[in-house]
């Protein structure tokens, strides 16, 4: 098989209580498993299996029209929440400090630290039905932006630096109905340290 689910690199219970065990282990065992199986299965025997994830959804222009639709959602979903898992951190430990060049550029960018959590809160929110909210450098640019189902910033030629699944499977269990309070307690487990490298990689 082409593509795989990676490990968590924490303890399934290490996010708590802001995202529950059980969460995350339906979450990353489940439906991750599950975009990476109908990726695989689209995929298999086209050139499509020896290219990375994230080329093939930087380049959806290039997938076959008969396998287009499942590997755009399916292939982002592999791509999206891969990027997901690191982006996270057990709450308190390392990382969860955002300090360093990326820390002065959302000072600038959005006004301070506080003001561009609201705006990507209020994106979170407003996205209707499932998909993410993120923010992207643009043109080497910040931005926050919000995706429908599993659409990748990548396929738009932005840099994802920071994601948060807003499908209700990411929070349905402890928060139900609540996205905005949920999208409040996430930043509790942000990795910013993994973020700014990110940041750094990217070299805006
Ligand atoms: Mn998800």
């Amino acid at each position: 098989m082409a593509f795989s689910v990676p490990p968590l690199p924490y303890a399934y219970d290490a996010l708590a209580p802001y995202v529950d065990e059980t969460t995350m282990h339906l979450h990353h065992d489940k439906h991750h498993q599950a975009y990476v199986d109908k990726l695989n299965g689209a995929v298999a025997g086209t050139p499509l299996e020896s290219k990375s994830a994230e080329a093939i959804v930087a380049d959806l222009a290039s997938v076959p029209e008969a396998i287009a639709k499942v590997v755009r959602n399916n292939g982002g979903g592999h791509v999206n929440h891969s990027f997901f898992w690191e982006t996270m951190t057990a709450p308190g430990g390392d990382g969860t400090t955002l300090t360093g060049p990326l820390a002065s550029e959302i000072d600038s960018a959005f006004g301070s630290f506080d003001e561009f959590k609201t705006t990507f809160e209020t994106a979170g929110v407003n996205q209707f039905g499932s998909g993410w909210v993120w923010l992207v450098l643009d043109g080497g640019k910040l931005a926050v932006t919000s995706t429908p189902n599993q659409d990748s910033p990548l396929t738009q030629g932005q840099v994802p630096l920071l994601g948060n699944d807003v499908w209700e499977h990411a929070y349905y269990l402890t928060y139900q109905n609540r996205r905005p309070e949920y999208l409040k307690a996430w930043w509790n487990i942000v990795n910013w340290g993994v973020v700014g490298q990110r940041f750094t990689r990217a070299g805006a």
